[in-house]
C-alpha cells in the first residue's frame, strides 16, 4: 500500500495505475559480453525476468540506474519517445555493436517524475533529457535477457556525480513509492569494480583478497538490513578505494538499496567475480 505521505509527496503519479508492491534490484552487470554470451550470469538474468514476469502483476515501467549516465549539475530523466540504444563502449566484437534494445519510452511519466521527485542537493525538480541520451549498456545488456520483448518501457535516471553518496540514498529512498505503481526498480553496476586489477583467465571463484573483503561487508550489511550504512562505504578506506578507484559503479546500488524496506528480504544471486576485481552480486528486494 502506498502510504498517505508517499502519496502526497508524489501526486502525480497517480496517472500510474496502483499495483501490488514491486520488486527492487540491484543486478551487476560486469564485461559488456554478459549481454550475448550464454553464461551463468546472463541466464541468471533470463530467470529473474522470466520470474518477474509470473508473477500476479507484471511491471507497468522500468526505472533504471546506471553506472553509466553520470551527470553533474543536477540529475536527468530520459523523456524521448523512443530512447536509443547506445554503445557506450570500445573494443569488442561486432556482434555487441549490432545489439538493439528497442523499450519504449514514456515521456509523460517521465515529465510527471521529473516534477514530482525533489533533487536531494536543493529540492527542486529533476530535469528531462529529451534527446541526448537513451539506454547505456548498463541498462540494454541487463534488460534484453531480462525482457526480450522489450514491450515494457523504460526510463534511465542519471547520477549528479558531483553530489556526495548520501544524496543518491537519499534519492533512492524517493524511488519507493514508485513499487506501488507498477515501477520496477533496477540499479545496475558492479559491487566491487576495478578494471585495471582485472585479471584473464579467472573463475567466477577468484579474487582478489580486497574484492572479497569489500564484497562481503556490503553483503553483510544488506543481509542483516542495515541499508543506511551503505552510504558510508568511503569509511571503509583503503579497501573500498581498492574496490572502487571511481565509485560510479557502487551508486546505482544505493538507489536501489534505498527504495528498499525493512519487510524486503534481500534475496542474492549471481554471486562470483568477473576478472577476479569485478563483482557480480546481485540483489532482489521484494
Ligand atoms: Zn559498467
Amino acid at each position: 500500500m502506498t502510504s498517505l505521505a508517499d502519496a502526497a509527496a508524489l501526486p502525480l503519479l497517480q496517472s500510474l495505475k496502483p499495483s501490488p508492491r514491486m520488486p527492487t534490484l540491484f543486478v551487476g552487470h560486469g564485461s559488456p559480453m554478459n549481454a550475448i554470451e550464454d553464461n551463468a550470469w546472463r541466464r541468471s538474468w533470463q530467470s529473474l525476468g522470466a520470474e518477474l514476469l509470473a508473477r500476479e502483476a507484471q511491471p507497468q515501467l522500468i526505472l533504471c540506474i546506471s553506472a553509466h549516465w553520470l551527470t553533474r549539475g543536477g540529475w536527468q530523466i530520459t523523456g524521448m519517445a523512443k530512447p536509443k540504444t547506445i554503445h557506450d563502449f570500445g573494443g569488442f566484437p561486432p556482434a555487441l555493436f549490432e545489439q538493439q534494445y528497442p523499450a519504449p519510452g514514456a515521456p509523460a511519466v517521465a515529465s510527471a517524475l521529473a516534477r514530482d521527485l525533489k533533487s536531494p542537493t536543493d529540492g527542486r525538480q529533476l530535469g528531462v533529457d529529451a534527446d541526448v541520451w537513451g539506454l547505456d549498456h548498463g541498462s540494454w545488456s541487463i534488460l534484453k535477457p531480462m525482457f526480450p520483448q522489450a514491450n515494457i518501457p523504460v526510463l534511465q535516471l542519471s547520477m549528479d556525480y558531483a553530489r556526495p553518496p548520501a544524496e543518491h540514498y537519499a534519492l533512492g529512498q524517493q524511488l519507493h513509492a514508485l513499487r506501488d505503481r507498477g515501477v520496477l526498480i533496477v540499479g545496475s553496476g558492479n559491487i566491487v569494480h576495478n578494471l585495471r586489477a582485472m585479471r584473464p583467465g579467472t573463475g567466477p571463484n577468484d579474487a582478489y583478497e580486497w574484492a572479497a573483503e569489500f564484497d562481503t561487508l556490503v553483503h553483510e550489511q544488506i543481509k542483516t538490513g542495515h541499508l543506511d550504512t551503505l552510504q558510508n562505504f568511503q569509511a571503509l578506506g583503503a579497501v573500498a578505494k581498492q574496490a572502487h578507484p571511481t565509485y560510479e559503479h557502487y551508486l546505482p546500488l544505493l538507489y536501489a538499496a534505498g527504495a528498499a524496506r525493512s519487510a524486503d528480504a534481500p534475496r542474492f544471486f549471481n554471486t562470483g567475480y568477473q576478472g577476479a576485481a569485478i563483482s557480480m552480486q546481485s540483489i532482489v528486494w521484494g
